[in-house]
């Protein structure tokens, strides 16, 4: 049984509930942990609230906190393995992908490691010789992370390592679905010395715990990565104390691919976009918008490819992708097809859940392709957060005239996550890549991101930016310091002259 981390210590909910975790390949319990309670959660607010006032780890010096990420980076390398098969069990995936994700988890630790101590601030110049003026930054407060189920622990490193290294509190809440690596997480903390009371881990239902970690006037800022809905809502819930919001939210991301792309890597390009991790990613290529020219000859070995993705659970040597997180999320994947054929696009491939004994148990769909879509269609402009890619076709007369159309069909969607554009033709790659409004673009690839670069959504995707330098500055807030170093009365008041200021 594993439990809710408190103020340094492990506890069982206030009323004793718990829930069983058990894994979307094949229904197979993986754990169980406790539930807690709104008053859990704001037991751990205020945990976290006196750990920050009392200067624990803000005032721990920045080379130390440091280390502590650093440390963790080690770690997740010494347990990769542990690591990993926690997160295929939780969320079901092909422990290839998770072992990646370990990968890519160590990475922000060290990044931020090497951040944490790098910027002290600055001096400003005032022409005044006997003022100093600086600007500095500090730790922002108590931080509620609240996380999603998709990438548990890489959603997780891009707000708990800035956030420590930082030098914050926080309160972390990952999806009730997939709780084991945040709990590995908060167990190595521990273990590396953070103080108590600095991190906290809440585990539960969103609708129950979240208010009190987003409500909460003893909270300064809450990082969500979410849902749109849900982001609405933590925005409005958090507005009344208005502390500081950061949104990571949905995308609806387009994969613009124009005739004169190179054909071979362009459609594995637009496989890799939205089959890897069944869909489950926020930046998933779902829109493939593709020049009329080539869309016969691409789709159909798309089509081809496709129907030879082989589908497994996370042990599944052969398997190059899993299942889906869970029954509901299925349901609403089978859903949105539905709408989409009932919308008028053709169903090329997939659209189904597979057959056979090995997926009985699990959360299986297969990868699916809708073909003749446009902009108005709700598979279009929905997320599906699944295996499923829609293809929209463009044209022009011109050169000008082509990317104009792929452009205005690219940006029909209230997201702006990401997109790509795959064209050999330099200039038209920045030309396009310029004028897409989604916060991240690949030219000639699908997905890649590394910690340095900042990530986040224009639109309604999204509020601030994880990763880079501002994903450190969204845990800090700016102060400017002003030193008199020779204090003289001004005389302006009470003066006996004219004008007073003498
Ligand atoms: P949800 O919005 O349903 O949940 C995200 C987290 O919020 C979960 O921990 C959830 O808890 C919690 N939550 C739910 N309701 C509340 C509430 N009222 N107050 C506080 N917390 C709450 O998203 P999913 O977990 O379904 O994740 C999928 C979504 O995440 C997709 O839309 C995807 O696009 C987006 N996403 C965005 C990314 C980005 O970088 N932009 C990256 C990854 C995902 P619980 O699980 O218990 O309900």
């Amino acid at each position: 049984m594993h439990e809710l981390f408190i103020d340094g210590e492990w506890k069982e909910a206030s009323d004793g509930n718990h829930r069983r975790i058990n894994c979307p390949a094949d229904g197979a319990l993986v754990a169980e942990v406790s539930e807690a309670t709104p008053d859990d959660a704001t037991a751990a607010v205020r945990a976290a609230r006196r750990a920050f006032d009392t200067g624990l780890w803000a005032l721990t010096p920045a080379t130390d906190r440091a280390m502590l990420l650093s440390q963790v980076a080690d770690r997740l390398q010494q347990e990769k393995e542990t690591v990993a098969r926690l997160e295929a069990l939780d969320t079901g995936r092909i422990i290839a992908e998770t072992r990646i994700d370990v990968d890519d988890v160590t990475a922000v630790f060290r990044y931020y490691s090497t951040l944490a101590a790098a910027d002290a601030g600055r001096i400003v110049d005032t022409g005044m010789p006997d003022v100093v003026s600086k600007v500095v930054y500090e730790p922002i407060g108590v931080c509620s992370l609240i996380t999603p189920w998709n990438y548990p622990l890489l959603q997780t490193s891009w707000k708990v390592a800035p956030a420590l290294a930082a030098g914050n509190s926080f309160v972390l809440k990952p999806s009730e679905l997939t709780p084991s690596t945040a709990i590995w997480l908060l167990a190595t903390l521990e273990e590396l010395g953070l103080p108590a009371g600095v991190g906290n881990l809440i585990l539960g239902a969103g609708g129950r715990v979240g208010p009190p970690l987003t409500e909460s006037p003893e909270v300064d800022l809450v990082s969500f990565t979410g849902g749109l809905v849900t982001g609405r809502s933590i925005a409005a819930s958090a507005a009344p104390t208005v502390k500081k919001v950061a949104l990571e939210l949905g995308g609806k991301n387009p994969n613009v691919v124009f005739a004169d792309a190179d054909f071979e890597a362009a459609v594995d390009g637009a496989m890799n976009a939205v089959f890897y991790t069944s869909g489950e990613v926020c930046s998933a290529g779902t829109r493939l918008i593709i020049e009329e020219s080539i869309h016969d000859e691409f789709v159909a070995e798309l089509v081809k490819r496709t129907e030879a993705i082989k589908i497994g659970g996370p042990f599944d040597e052969n398997a190059e992708t899993g299942p889906l997180i869970s029954a509901a999320h299925r349901d609403k994947v089978e859903k949105y097809v539905d709408a989409g054929i009932a919308e008028g696009a053709k169903l090329l491939v997939g659209g189904r859940r597979p057959e056979g004994e090995k997926y009985a148990n699990g959360y299986y769909y297969l990868p699916t392709i809708l073909d003749g879509c446009s902009t108005e269609m709700s598979c279009v402009q929905d997320e599906s957060f699944g295996p499923v890619i829609t293809v929209e076709t463009f044209s022009g007369h011109t050169r000008d005239e082509a990317e104009s159309e792929a452009l205005r069909i690219a940006n029909d969607t209230v997201y702006g996550l990401a997109g790509a554009v795959w064209s050999q033709d330099g200039g038209r790659g920045e030309r396009v890549a310029a004028r897409l409004r989604h916060g991240t673009i690949w030219i000639n690839d699908f997905g890649p991101y590394v910690p340095g670069a900042e990530w986040g959504g224009f639109k309604q995707s999204g509020v601030g930016r994880e990763l880079g330098q501002q994903g450190l500055d969204e845990y800090r807030e700016t102060k400017h310091i002003w030193r008199n170093t020779r204090p003289a009365p001004t005389h302006w008041f009470g003066a006996e002259n004219e004008g007073g200021q003498l």
